[in-house]
């Protein structure tokens, strides 16, 4: 097989917030390259500066020390670019604008409006939302809103997802429904996903690799292959094969929380 190029590096990035007592140490030299089309987690306790590194690659939190390569520019240049679309943990949907019309939000902030509405009603349909496309947000639950947030995220067709935890609140059943979703929408578009998490099964049913973060200060302490045949899918999870990768990366995170 040829080798995918890699289309994000981040070299050595260490980072520290400065706050009114003594700083926070958030990451500490962090090494990782993502290829182009593959879907990386990263797992790792709470406060262990998951959501700083995925802000440092969107370019939204200039790093201090190390490098960050995105498509060969620098962070900033593949935002402005709009390389990235994130879907963040809270669906931030407007409440007085339609489930069609919040879906539309970034395409229409970036002037790419009603030229691009049959992509969204297609990708409505595709998460089962197209008899929704009316209601406004209030009337929907959890689940439904974060499908919006999917949509919405996917009709940017950017060639990088950065998700951070897009599920955690959402109850388990629905958060299954929301990973078969996400592979089958992944799948169709190819992008390449950074996934953040703090689930190991997840992570492992999502991802080509899993990075596995220590607590505070955030340090990659594992990188696993995820070697599960694709598509996947969540009825996966009661294999035999998942179960043990399941436990290896237990294993490792063992003892990771900050202390
Ligand atoms: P995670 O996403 O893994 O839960 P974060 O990246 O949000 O972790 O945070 C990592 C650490 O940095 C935490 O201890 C958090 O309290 C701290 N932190 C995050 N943002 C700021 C900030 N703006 N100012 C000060 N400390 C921060
Ligand atoms: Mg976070």
């Amino acid at each position: 097989m040829k080798a995918r190029p890699s289309l994000i590096d981040v070299r050595l990035v260490s980072h520290s917030f400065t706050t009114d007592h003594e700083p926070v140490w958030a990451l500490d030299t962090i090494d990782l390259s993502i290829k182009q089309g593959e879907f990386v987690s990263i797992l790792g306790p709470s406060g262990c500066g998951k959501s700083t590194l995925v802000r440092i690659i969107a370019g939204l939190l200039p790093h201090q020390t190390g490098d960050v390569v995105v498509d060969g520019g620098s962070a900033n240049a593949a935002r402005e670019s709009k390389t990235f679309a994130l879907v963040p943990q809270q669906p931030a949907l407007l409440p007085w604008r339609t489930v069609s019309a919040n879906a539309r939000l970034l395409l229409d902030i970036n002037s790419k409006g009603p030229s691009q509405d049959s992509r969204i009603d297609d990708l409505l349909d595709e998460v089962g939302l197209r008899e929704f496309a009316n209601a406004l947000p209030h009337q929907l639950s959890g689940g439904m809103l974060q499908r919006v947030a999917l949509v919405r995220a996917f009709a940017m067709q950017a060639p990088v997802l950065l998700l951070d935890e897009p599920f955690a609140s959402l109850d388990e059943l629905t958060r299954a429904d929301m990973r078969d979703l996400l592979l089958r929408l992944w799948e169709r578009h190819q992008s390449t996903a950074v996934f953040v998490t703090h689930s190991i099964s997840e992570a492992v049913l999502l991802s080509d690799r899993v990075v596995v973060m220590s607590g505070r200060p955030g340090k990659i302490i594992a990188i696993a292959m995820i070697d599960l045949p694709r598509p996947r899918r969540a009825a996966m999870e009661d294999s035999d094969e998942f179960t043990s990768t399941v436990k290896q990366l237990r294993t490792l995170l063992r003892g990771t929380a900050p202390s």
